[in-house]
């Protein structure tokens, strides 16, 4: 009975989860559909090829790499705090919102911007990221567009900087307060980046990212694996991966076939099922 009861709690928790989520991406829709009808860049329809697919990952990916993640991060911030008992990470705990968040967007886009370099160059992490970059038309959805495994290894390599650095503390269930807001905007900024838009920011596109800064990292041609960070160019700028001409790409995706089918495309890269299936871009 108190079991019973225990997995009914659970199950609301669930349907409370997806019905928020849910309506989340009818904000979503409400704010990208009619701006990319507007403004569209590119002749497209509002229901493509591969939408019910990208919906799909739209759950998927709002659920399942914030799970996984959670315990290593967790594991990491409360380790932190015990070997340095009263020292700086009980200091850094401190310091106001205002101080955190900046650093925490600068310091987790310049973790994620390797790990996304290093998966464009790794043939094995390629498997995984390719999912992203096989979308031939870029809209606002596309965001969503990725294989879980992918995004784990690209938020880890995000976040961990940022708890080593003290920027994050919390060791309790819920997300970091930095973190979170972080997150939430970096959620809605890689929503407009991938949009449907033909809006250039003129001089702010070497500020922050915008559409066209992120269409060109979808390329299919001899300019691909440039702009790789997803708020900051001037990352990109640093490091001599920085791509942003006046003109817009000629051509989005990848060579490789990619499956149709939401399971295929989640179990495709993984390792023995079919060797070098999509490792090359
Ligand atoms: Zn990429
Ligand atoms: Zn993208």
């Amino acid at each position: 009975m108190i079991e019973h009861s225990h997995m009914a709690h659970h199950a609301w928790i669930f349907a409370k989860d997806v019905l928020g989520l849910a309506m989340w991406l009818v904000m979503l829709a409400v704010i990208f559909v009619p701006l990319e009808r507007l403004f569209a860049l590119h002749p497209a329809q509002i229901w493509r090829k591969q939408t019910g697919v990208d919906l799909s990952w739209y759950f998927i990916n709002s659920f399942l790499p914030a799970m996984v993640i959670a315990l290593p991060l967790a594991t990491l911030a409360r380790t932190l705090r015990s070997v340095d008992p009263g020292g700086f990470y009980s200091w850094a705990a401190h310091w106001p919102l205002w101080v955190k968040v900046p650093l925490v967007i600068v310091v987790s886009d310049i973790g994620s911007y390797w790990y996304h370099r290093w998966s464009h160059a790794n043939p094995l992490l390629w498997r995984f990221h390719a999912l992203h970059h096989s979308a031939e038309h870029v809209d606002w959805l596309v965001n969503v567009r990725a294989h879980p495994v992918d995004l784990v290894f690209n938020r880890l390599a995000g976040l961990v900087p940022v708890y080593l650095l003290g920027l994050a503390i919390s060791t309790g269930p819920r997300l970091d307060p930095a973190v979170a807001l972080v997150t939430i905007f970096g959620t809605a900024w890689t929503f407009f980046i991938h949009a449907n838009l033909r809006w250039r920011l003129g001089p702010i596109e070497w500020l922050i990212s915008s559409p066209a800064f992120h269409h060109w990292h979808h390329t299919n041609d001899e300019h691909r694996d440039h702009n790789f960070a997803s708020i900051f160019p001037f990352i990109d700028k640093v490091f001599g991966t920085a791509w942003l001409p006046n003109y817009w790409p000629p051509v989005y995706g990848i060579d490789a076939k990619v499956p149709p089918h939401l399971v295929a495309q989640l179990i495709d890269p993984l390792p023995d099922q079919k060797p070098a299936a999509v490792a090359d871009k």
